[in-house]
This record gives C-alpha cells, sequence and structure tokens, in this order.
C-alpha cells in the first residue's frame, strides 16, 4: 500500500458523483458513510462486527481521546489502527465541533475550554490540533476550525469565518512542517472546512478561501449541516458549484437519517458521518425503507430532484422497536435487509423483547442494522453510479 492518498472521480449524474479514495490503510470507494467511533469504538460492536457491514473507514473524535486516554498514550501505543484494532482507513476531526459545543472561550489564536469530565481547563489551537491528530495518527485529519452557530449574526459569523480562515493556513503549516506524516510514519490527508453558518455570501467566501489551498479534500461544517435539513441543502447549494472536482466533498455530521445521506449523494457530497444511526439504534429507532434511483415525478424539491430518493412506511425512515404492534411480529426488522441481525433471522418480535428488558445483546443486533442500513444505502447509489 503506498504512502500517499488520492482521489479518482469515476462517475458523476446530475451531482452525484461516485470515486476512489485510497489512504495508507486502504482505499474507501464513495459515497460512503463513515460509522463514529468516538472512544475510537463503535459502541456496542468491534472490528469484525464493522467490516461484516461493510465500513471502509472508521471516524474517531480528537477531542475525547485527547481526554482519555491521551493522544500521546495512543501514540506509544502504535498509533489509532493498532489501538483500536482496525487495520482499515480512518478519520479523526480536529476537535473543533467538540470544543464549540462545550461553550469555549474562544480568541483570535485558540479555544480555552473545560473538560466534559472534571471540569478541568484546556486550551486547543490549529497547533496543537494538528499535534494530537499526528500522535492519533488517522489517515485523514481536519484542519483547526471555528463552527459557527446557526443563531450567528452576520457579524459574528464574519468574525468566525475570518479566523477559520486564519486557522486553515496555519493548520496546513503544521502539517506541512511535519512533512505530512502521522507518528507512525503514515501520510495523513488534511482536509479544510467552509464555515459560514447560514449566510450563504459568507459560505461562497469560505469556500473561495478554502478551496484555493492545498487541502486534499474539502468539508462543509457547522451546526446546520446533519442538524438542519432545509439549511444543510441551502448551504450546500450555495457552495456546491466552487468546491474543486478532484477532490473528495464530505458534510460533516451528516447523516442522521436514510434521507440526508441521499440528499448529500444527490448534490455532489462524497463521505458522510453522524452518530445518529448508530444512537437511534440504541434508542429504539431502526432504520426501515428504500432507495429509489426513478426521478420523482411530482413534488420535487431540491432535496429529491437529484439521481436517488428514499421511501420508507415509517416517519423518517424509523421503526420504533419499542410499539406494541412489534410484539409479536415474526418478521425481521427488514426482510430484504443484508445485515447480520436480520440474515440471521432475529425477529422484530425478539428485538422488542431485548429492547424492553434493556438486554445488552440488544445494543450489538441494533447497531449492525442501522450502520449496514447506512452504509449499504450508499454502496446502493454508488452501484447505479458507476454501472
Ligand atoms: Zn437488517
Amino acid at each position: 500500500m503506498s504512502n500517499s492518498f488520492s482521489f479518482t472521480l469515476e462517475a458523476k449524474r446530475g451531482h452525484a458523483r461516485a470515486g476512489l479514495i485510497t489512504t495508507p490503510h486502504g482505499r474507501v470507494q464513495t459515497p460512503i458513510f463513515m460509522p463514529v467511533g468516538t472512544q475510537a469504538t463503535v459502541k456496542s460492536l468491534d472490528s469484525a462486527d464493522l467490516e461484516q457491514l461493510g465500513a471502509e473507514i472508521v471516524l474517531a473524535n480528537t477531542y475525547h481521546l485527547y481526554l482519555r486516554p491521551g493522544a500521546a498514550r495512543v501514540a506509544q501505543l502504535g498509533g489509532l489502527h493498532r489501538f483500536m484494532n482496525w487495520p482499515h482507513p480512518t478519520l479523526t476531526d480536529s476537535g473543533g465541533f467538540q470544543v464549540f459545543s462545550l461553550d469555549g472561550l474562544i480568541d483570535a489564536d485558540g479555544v480555552t475550554f473545560r473538560s466534559h469530565l472534571d471540569g478541568s481547563t484546556h486550551r486547543f489551537t490549529p497547533d496543537t490540533a494538528d499535534s494530537l491528530q499526528h500522535q492519533l495518527g488517522a489517515d485523514i485529519i481536519m484542519a483547526f476550525d471555528d463552527c459557527t452557530r446557526d443563531s450567528a449574526d452576520q457579524h459574528q459569523a464574519a468574525a468566525a469565518l475570518d479566523r477559520t480562515s486564519r486557522w486553515a493556513e496555519q493548520s496546513l503549516a503544521a502539517w506541512e512542517k511535519r512533512r505530512r506524516l502521522s507518528a507512525q510514519g503514515s501520510y495523513q490527508a488534511l482536509f479544510g472546512i467552509i464555515q459560514g453558518g447560514q449566510h450563504h455570501h459568507l459560505r461562497r467566501l469560505a469556500a473561495r478561501s478554502i478551496c484555493q489551498l492545498p487541502f486534499d479534500g474539502i468539508a462543509l461544517g457547522g451546526e446546520t449541516i446533519g442538524y438542519n435539513s432545509a439549511g444543510t441543502v441551502q448551504v450546500m447549494d450555495s457552495v456546491r458549484e466552487l468546491l474543486p472536482v478532484d477532490k473528495p466533498h464530505y458534510a460533516m455530521g451528516l447523516g442522521r437519517d436514510p434521507a440526508d445521506v441521499v440528499l448529500g449523494v444527490n448534490l455532489g457530497f462524497d463521505m458522510f458521518d453522524c452518530v445518529g444511526p448508530s444512537r437511534l439504534a440504541r434508542n429504539g429507532a431502526l432504520f426501515a425503507g428504500r432507495l429509489s434511483i426513478e426521478q420523482p415525478a411530482q413534488g420535487q424539491t431540491t432535496a429529491n430532484a437529484g439521481a436517488f430518493s428514499f421511501r420508507s412506511p415509517y416517519r423518517r425512515g424509523r421503526l420504533s422497536i419499542a410499539r406494541q404492534e412489534f410484539a409479536s411480529d415474526r418478521r425481521p426488522i427488514q426482510p430484504d435487509c443484508d445485515c447480520a441481525t436480520c440474515q440471521a433471522g432475529y425477529t422484530r418480535a425478539y428485538l422488542h423483547h431485548l429492547y424492553k428488558t434493556k438486554e445488552l445483546s440488544y445494543f450489538r443486533l441494533a447497531t449492525r442494522h442501522n450502520l449496514r442500513f447506512m452504509v449499504g444505502l450508499t454502496e446502493q447509489m454508488r452501484s447505479a453510479l458507476v454501472r
């Protein structure tokens, strides 16, 4: 495996794209949904489960691993891949989003925040975010950014954007200085992040500035993305034509519902991640529904005007396993689902029982289904695109 990163665009239909990413730890076929392993584990699953459900790349959170067990310890133990026993591609975020969620104190050079564990004070800057991600050693790392709140007015959003632009250049400089290599000596691709809140002219300004820098990939970040579908569509629409075709486009945090990923692919994005599918599984919401490749005949919105749409008999594509109607239902969660849980013959009735009795096995069985559902969805779109 070569010690470098590349992206090849393989097919395009409308704005939807299929591509191939290569990293030192293997390839990633896009579009791709990336399961989130916040603490270097996807809750309730092991590496064999992740391989079986077709995950090609797993995300871990720098902020959490910095607090426990510490990035230096992960480096000592051979880096994230060895530590997690996951030999395939990985991605870490810069910690910017978590620090923002904790109401960190932002100044010109970085963010000071309190640990959610013990209230102790810490500080992240573009340099520390680079150094921590260098120690962790993921194949794809993120520039440190100021994640803009939706409520930010134009003035605040512009100031945040200004910081993000400066921090993007500092992140690049730190990465160049260490020759783009992890502590374990493998190439780390650095992605830049477009911020700008819900102000479209700021988003376009950010896109122009980030896209002209020598990043390996371009990400779309912010509070809106993944949490506000209408806002996400507008932001994607406003920056799409400015994104370089020869780099991967990553919608950060998008993918809570199956329809979100379909929407993102329709709008030209290649990579998606969200804690939603695994968290929803643990809370009893199991995905059911189908991808449709036909153009919707009527009621078109920007969200479904692309190559794909998602239909489900359940609201937001979620079956609530706690409902009494499933207590004697002998069917799998979705009869034609190819996940290990449905294929093994576990019934809705049994999952209903495990959920109600809070049995630990429920978490694994449910998580495998929801994650396979999302990964399978991106696989189906990819097959249709490269056909
Ligand atoms: Zn299933």
